[in-house]
């Protein structure tokens, strides 16, 4: 009886603590590489990435599974700057420098998903901006095409994505879409022009999906996909949002 009490209380005693050394040992494994950017397949953002793509994107409809297992892996926080990578996973855009904005991440699932990929498309993107957006389609499609208007985040997108083999990085004004490299089974604009640029029109090819925001800067755009059958432009609204506009000058 007395034995069995000690016993009792060895366990009592020493199990809390058994569990806190085993605790620390496991969380100590898993802790990121102190000053890096290790990313994959593990990172310390992969909770709030797991929680964003479950609260923010799955619970608001989006169903394609290509999108979702892609923002599961893709490393939202690396595309942002520093001070702002605690915020990475919320929902809502996020400053990027030079008054740009890195879109919300439902904004970046529902454009994805009225792509219709499947995976073999070529794909032009107008507005890098971070190139988180390019780096999503990366995972998914064969080729990805990205133009970004000012230099320096053109410079720092194209850093981030060196990675990917299968995206081409272009400084120029995304209103002419890429000629060199036309035509495009999609195309995704993510800044907001006043109306349908025309050049992006002719370089889609037929059959293909442009997502694109349209309005007046800062208020009124509507996302439209625009389906292309032969000379008929099918165009069919998807959502009311706000983007930053599409410039038509360089700018330093
Ligand atoms: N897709 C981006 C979101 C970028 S915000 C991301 O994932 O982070 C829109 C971007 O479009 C800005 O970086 C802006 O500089 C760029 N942009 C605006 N007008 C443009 C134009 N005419 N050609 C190319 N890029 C343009």
């Amino acid at each position: 009886m007395r034995t069995k009490k000690n016993l009792k209380l060895l366990a009592v005693l020493f199990l809390p603590i058994a569990l806190s050394v085993m605790l620390l040992t496991s969380c100590k494994s898993e802790a990121p590489v102190s000053g890096t950017l290790k990313s994959e397949p593990s990172d310390r953002y992969e909770i709030k990435r797991s929680a964003m793509v479950e609260e923010q994107i799955i619970a608001r409809g989006i169903s394609d599974k290509k999108v979702i297992t892609t923002m599961l892996k893709v490393p939202r926080h690396i595309f942002i700057d520093k001070s702002q990578r605690d915020s990475a996973y919320e929902d809502r855009p996020l400053p990027i420098g030079m008054g740009q904005t890195i879109s919300q991440p439902y904004i970046v699932a529902l454009m994805t998903e009225n792509l219709n990929l499947k995976g073999d498309e070529k794909v032009l993107e107008i507005g890098t901006g971070s190139g988180y957006q390019a780096a999503v389609l990366a995972e998914i499609v064969k080729e990805v095409y990205t133009v970004e208007i000012i230099p320096l985040l053109y410079n720092q997108a194209k850093e981030r994505l060196a990675k990917y083999e299968n995206v081409k990085t272009s400084n120029h004004d995304g209103y002419y879409g890429w000629e060199e490299f036309a035509p495009f089974d999609r195309i995704i604009v993510t800044a907001a022009p006043d109306h349908m640029p025309q050049p992006l029109l002719n370089q889609l090819k037929d059959g293909g999906v442009m997502v694109i925001p349209v309005g007046p800067p800062g208020w009124n755009q509507i996302l439209y996909k625009v389906i292309k059958e032969g000379k008929d432009i099918k165009t069919i609204e998807i959502a009311g949002v706000v983007f930053v506009p599409l410039t038509r000058e360089t700018k330093e």
